[in-house]
């Protein structure tokens, strides 16, 4: 079919698009918690256009933003239409960097909360293709605007073409959506599963979700849940559905396999990365008194605000009375603790031994922390495997 510019203006006059919505479902809860809206062209003889037909036209005529401001309120129908009869679903929309520059958008998203019509925690924005250089400045402060009104974004296909590490180190993403190339590769090449691996605990380690699309397996879902992902999208779980179709969908209120397993492996990770970094800012101290110590912001935080410390004091409490997850709180608090007390001594230049005595109740803190995280996760693979057989 060729399509004109001409084709989509009528086309949005006469209200040919919609969203379909496709779920996305936590690993560690097993539910719903959201969904990615894929713009939808239904022909007046009822068939259906994929985005992937008319999105590079829109781009190459210069039409995606008005296609965005289009459809953007038919969203915020849809949200609050979701909200109302089932839950407190966020839902995900895709913009391509090129619309950042149209301060519209922003403006729309920002107006669409003052008017209290959403609530930035509800909404979440892919960000499909790269980002020229010479606008990255004005990208940036665009996009940080949006995060402090609660709106999380996320880099689309991370792994391909643009959506690279270095775009990933310039912009505030908090989500990092990976390509589903990957999921289909990965089932076959330990080099590609090892990729997927890392670039989950890349995201954990910088403090944002990791989010997988394309899972067409249970085998895939499967092998994902102890990566430490913290989503699944994809057609094992649901093709992407009518409005109408979704809010039946989740009124059936399905549950999906999940695991705390994952997450106690990205915990491990995440506080063996923090105890070496603190580690290493104190003997940079040693070395040299008047460096001041930093360690990244996400990574000093209370010890409830944590992964490990959100789930334990949440979802983990199932386990409570279980001697290894009881006995993971109290290094888990001292190590948050610590945290504070070595950034509080390097700044008021603390005595060498002060820093030498810190620097042992951390490794000690670190030790007991791991082995009843190793024990308590080894005890939950077997529980899994019993519950398999
Ligand atoms: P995307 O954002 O990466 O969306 C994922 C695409 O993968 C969707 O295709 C979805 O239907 C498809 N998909 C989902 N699960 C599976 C699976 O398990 N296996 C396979 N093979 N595919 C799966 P769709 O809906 O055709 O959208 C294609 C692309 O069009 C999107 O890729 C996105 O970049 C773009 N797009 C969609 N809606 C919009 C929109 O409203 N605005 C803009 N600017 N772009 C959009
Ligand atoms: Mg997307
Ligand atoms: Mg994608």
């Amino acid at each position: 079919m060729n399509l004109t510019a001409e084709d989509l203006r009528r086309a949005m006059q006469r209200g040919e698009f919609s969203f379909h919505y496709q779920p996305k479902v936590s690993f560690l809860t097993g539910r719903v918690e959201g969904a990615e809206a894929l713009i939808r062209w239904r022909l007046p003889d009822g068939s259906l256009v994929p985005p992937n037909d008319f999105i590079p036209l829109a781009e190459s005529e210069g039409m995606v933003a008005d296609l965005t401001r289009h459809m953007f309120p038919r969203l915020l129908e849809d949200l609050s239409r979701v909200h109302a009869e089932r839950g407190e679903d966020r839902l995900a929309f895709n913009i391509s960097a090129n619309e950042l520059d149209d301060p519209g958008l922003i403006h729309l998203v920002q107006d669409a909360i003052a008017n209290q019509r959403i609530r930035g925690p509800h909404l979440e924005i892919e960000i499909t293709e790269g980002v020229a250089v010479s606008r990255e400045e004005i990208i940036v402060r665009r996009l940080t605007e949006l995060l402090e009104a609660g709106v999380s974004l996320a880099m689309d296909d991370y792994g391909t073409g643009f959506s690279s590490l270095e775009t990933l180190s310039r912009l505030p993403f908090s989500a990092l959506k990976l390509d589903q190339s990957f999921v289909i590769r990965m089932l076959n090449s330990t080099k590609t599963a090892t990729m997927v691996r890392t670039s989950i605990a890349m995201a954990q380690l910088l403090g944002i979700r990791s989010v997988m699309e394309g899972v067409e397996t249970e085998q895939a879902y499967r092998m994902l849940l102890h990566y430490g992902c913290s989503e699944a999208q994809g057609y094992w779980i649901s093709p992407p559905l009518a409005l109408a179709e979704y809010l039946d969908f989740r009124g059936r209120d399905q549950a999906w396999p999940c695991s705390p397993i994952g997450m106690l492996r990205m915990a491990q990770l995440t506080h063996a990365w923090q105890y070496k970094l603190l580690v290493d800012m104190l003997f940079a101290y040693l070395e040299d008194p008047d460096t001041p110590g930093s360690i990244p912001r996400h990574l000093h935080m209370s010890h409830q605000e944590c992964a490990l410390g959100d789930w334990y004091h949440g979802l983990g409490q199932a386990l409570s009375g279980d001697p290894d997850f009881d006995s993971l709180d109290r290094p888990h608090r001292r190590m948050h603790d610590l945290c504070g007390e070595m950034l509080d001594a390097t700044r008021r230049q603390a005595p060498r031994q002060v820093i030498r005595d810190l620097i042992n109740d951390l490794a000690e803190q670190s030790n007991a922390l791991s082995g009843s995280l190793q024990r308590l996760e080894t005890r939950l693979l077997f529980e899994e495997l019993q519950q398999l057989a």
